[in-house]
């Protein structure tokens, strides 16, 4: 039987305080200096990428030998957890295509490749969903056919993160369309090397980077391909079940910064004669956020665990996933409640956090499709894909 230990050791508690410690004195006070309403420079956002190399946030569970920190999956969510909102998408899609080069690829990629997108020289994206493909992506129409030594990608990736400001994308494309899912495959696009268009897509929550690609006659060296045919769909989909425990750990970030604002104007704000705190109804707003997030943030780390002991559970990840964003929008929105309508003003930072956390039950499968992942799981039947 598995044994349960809810203690964090002395090295994760100081990481995570590490990372906190980070995050609030250098982080958050150089975005708050920024104009909200514009993403953040390029420029910028590499310099603020560079301060938490030390942390290993961009290495994470990357083995040493290639260069990356190896820490177990768990260990990095505890850090992953304090990530300030603005960059830990970046920090996440970026050390997603760098362990796609650890794991998938071969020596020459990872030299090539590896050093940068560790180190925050460059900026890395995956990209998989296009104009009409969205929840089935063994649908994806990109194409990539082979002349002479080079791979000339055509098509149209959306919603990418980070794709507006990415020198690397991870592009998960179709070289033969009679096979299906079977013909899709991953190439390593080197913006420098392999130019593509990249558009801006503005969404509500600020995913600041979030981009169109367009490919139109992109030629990619065929030795950046990245595994072989037919592995592109099963590498995505396995990369899924970490993945989808970090979103969850995005909306327990969130969740948590609304309750830690929720209380201190509970104890502040006054009507009739009596910090609104001291009312029953604010009270019981308290517990269930409190409750809600709690819940959450034990369903992550359990998922976790569970992609460190190498137990395949997608349905621990998608319960994760689909319980702590659904979560965080209720959480977030009772903090606004809570503010009254100062919480609808940019006062306060509730609204931002409400924003943020109702953009999180669609990428890395929506909340339907993990309830589907979940019925297929438990009752054997498939009712999608
Ligand atoms: C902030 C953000 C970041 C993203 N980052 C990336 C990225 O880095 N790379 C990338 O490739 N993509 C990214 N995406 C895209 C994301 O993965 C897709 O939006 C997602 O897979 C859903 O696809 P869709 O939006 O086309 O919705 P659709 O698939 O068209 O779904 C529309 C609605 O139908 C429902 N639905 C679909 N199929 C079923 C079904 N079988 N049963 C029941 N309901 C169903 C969905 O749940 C949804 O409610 C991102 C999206 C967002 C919002």
């Amino acid at each position: 039987m598995q044994s349960l230990r809810f203690e964090l050791t002395d090295e994760q508690k100081l990481l995570q305080k590490t990372a906190k410690n980070i995050m609030e004195r250098e982080i958050r006070p150089a975005i708050d200096r920024l104009n909200p309403k514009e993403a953040v420079p390029k420029e910028i956002l590499k310099e603020l990428l560079k301060k938490t190399v030390p942390i290993g946030a961009l290495g994470n569970v990357i083995p040493e030998e290639h260069g990356g920190a190896g820490m177990d999956y768990l260990t990095w969510g505890l850090v992953y957890e304090q990530l300030d909102r603005a960059i830990n998408s970046v920090i996440m899609i970026t050390s997603g295509a760098a362990k796609a080069i650890s794991s998938w690829g071969n020596d020459e990629q990872r030299q090539k490749y590896l050093p940068g997108l560790l180190n925050a020289d460059l900026i890395g994206c995956s990209a998989i969903t296009e104009p009409n493909v969205g929840s089935n992506p063994a649908a994806i129409e990109t194409r990539a056919d082979l002349q002479g030594d080079h791979y000339v990608l055509n098509g149209t990736k959306m919603f990418i993160t980070n794709g507006a400001v990415a020198d690397i994308a991870i592009v998960v494309a179709s070289v033969d369309r009679s096979k299906g899912a079977k013909g899709l495959a991953r190439f390593i696009v080197d913006k420098s090397e392999s130019p593509f268009e990249a558009h801006r897509i503005e969404v509500i929550g600020g995913e600041g980077h979030l981009g169109e690609l367009v490919f139109d006659n992109c030629r990619v060296p065929k030795e950046n391909m990245l595994g072989n045919v037919g592995d592109g769909l099963r590498a995505t989909m396995k990369s899924f079940q970490a993945a989808r425990c970090f979103v969850a750990l995005t909306a327990v970030h969130l969740a948590q910064l609304a309750i830690d604002a929720s209380v201190k104007y509970a104890r502040q704000r006054e009507q009739f004669g009596k910090p609104i705190g001291s009312f029953q109804l604010i009270q019981q707003m308290i517990a269930d956020m409190i409750a809600e997030t709690e819940a959450s943030r034990l369903l992550a780390y359990r998922a976790l665990h569970l992609v460190d002991t190498g137990t395949r559970n997608n349905a621990a990840s998608s319960i994760a996933k689909f319980y702590a964003t659904e979560a965080a929008v209720r959480v977030t929105s009772m903090a606004v409640q809570i503010h009254g309508a100062y919480g609808l003003t940019t006062e306060y930072p509730v609204e931002r956090y409400f924003r943020e956390a109702r953009m999180l039950t669609i990428p890395d499968g929506t909340t339907q499709i993990q309830k589907l992942i979940v019925g297929r799981e438990v009752l054997g039947f498939r009712a999608f894909d």
